[in-house]
């Protein structure tokens, strides 16, 4: 058993039955003579890891047929470019919602490839709010709709699926793309409701390397943009299985077991309510003080990341030196903006929260 509890926004905490199994499963895998690292990604073993893998989070996910699941590397980022240049399509216009910094590294990566308007911003308010549907303005003959379903530096998150189709004026077939990196699999999610949904790995589905990528499959027969590289193209994936080059194959190893781990603790439905009841921990501890807060709207805070701050931020350096010693490890907050962020993926346990919220109402008594 670790004595410590990680709090990084990703690369992030594993579920430490998980890495357990890959310590004993690391020099001979289900008596193959071989390390999962060491196979090749054609043979028959990892074949069926892949398989299993995909079937296990199609069923956690409850994917519909007509999706397509792929395994891609090169981060969420890549998917920033990925986007417009497979789904632009002839109009060449996006509508992106900007809702801080995630979002707007997306935006600025398809302004390179085509023309993107502003469906809706939170910047008036200093990206502390999920823009409100009734806000949401979508521009004529765009080809898609991006948001950002949790903004991991922000904190903040959108507790509810937009609903194109009830936007005045739009067309209800655009689909909508979502960069899910940070909450993916944290609760369960309407899977029909989305033309493309992708996912960098290493907050709740593994470790880094791996990007997954969940699309309708009508949307492969959109034309990439000329000089679309072959890599870049969806189609390859599709049509070869994720497998058109080496995929990163432990990252999808690790993925399985965190599946199956997953698939133990109840599924979505269950997770979700265990993320909920740990988030709440650390809001409410906020919210009762004068001496930490959460500058986030109460809506839209997520359960995923909590950023914070302290009244006095001369003491940040003596919160995170003494959190460590308490082993409570990664608290700071990303260098944007200060302050602290304590994110809580579904692999952190309630104890490691319950060590968090113990610690700051110790540290608020000892320097308020
Ligand atoms: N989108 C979101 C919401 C993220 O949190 C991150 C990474 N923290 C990214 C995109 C970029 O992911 P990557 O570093 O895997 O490219």
């Amino acid at each position: 058993m670790r004595k410590t509890y990680n709090f990084s926004a990703g690369p992030a905490v594993l579920p430490e039955e998980v890495l357990e199994q890959a310590r004993e499963e690391m020099l001979d895998w289900h008596g193959s003579g071989m390390s999962v690292m060491e196979m090749s990604h054609r043979g028959k073993e990892f074949m069926s890891i892949m398989d299993k893998t995909e079937s296990t989070l199609r069923e956690l996910a409850d994917i519909p047929a007509g999706y397509k699941i792929l395994f891609l590397q090169g981060g969420a980022l890549s998917q920033f470019a990925m986007v417009p240049m497979n789904l632009l399509g002839e109009s060449g216009k996006a509508d992106y919602v900007q809702t801080g910094q995630w979002s707007e590294k997306a935006i600025n990566e398809a302004a390179r490839y085509g023309s993107v308007h502003i469906a809706a911003s939170s910047e008036s308010d200093g990206f502390n709010s999920a823009p409100p549907l009734a806000q949401w303005k979508i521009s004529p003959g765009t080809a898609y709709v991006h948001y950002t379903t949790n903004e991991t530096i922000g904190g903040v998150e959108f507790q509810w699926i937009p609903d194109l189709s009830a936007i005045a004026g739009s067309d209800k077939t655009i689909p909508l793309v979502a960069d899910m990196s940070s909450n993916f699999l944290s609760r369960p999610f309407d899977v029909s409701k989305f033309g493309l949904i992708y996912a960098g790995a290493q907050k709740n589905v593994g470790p880094a390397g791996l990007v997954l990528v969940i699309i309708r499959e009508d949307l492969l027969d959109v034309a990439p943009l000329s000089g679309t590289p072959t890599m870049y193209r969806y189609k390859t994936y599709a049509d070869n299985a994720s497998m058109y080059n080496t995929p990163p194959t432990y990252a999808i190893y690790i993925m399985g077991l965190v599946m199956e781990w997953l698939k133990k603790q109840g599924g979505l439905a269950a997770i979700e309510q265990r993320n909920i009841a740990k988030a709440r921990l650390i809001y409410d501890l906020i919210d009762a003080s004068s001496f930490y807060h959460c500058p986030v709207n109460r809506a839209d805070r997520s359960r995923m990341n909590i950023p914070f701050t302290l009244s006095d931020s001369s003491l940040d350096e003596v919160f995170l030196k003494q959190a460590q010693t308490h082993g409570l490890l990664q608290l700071k907050g990303h260098r944007s903006v200060g302050g602290m962020r304590a994110s809580i993926y579904n692999a952190m346990p309630l104890e490691g929260v319950q060590a968090l919220a113990a610690f700051m109402q110790e540290f608020e008594r000892n320097h308020a």
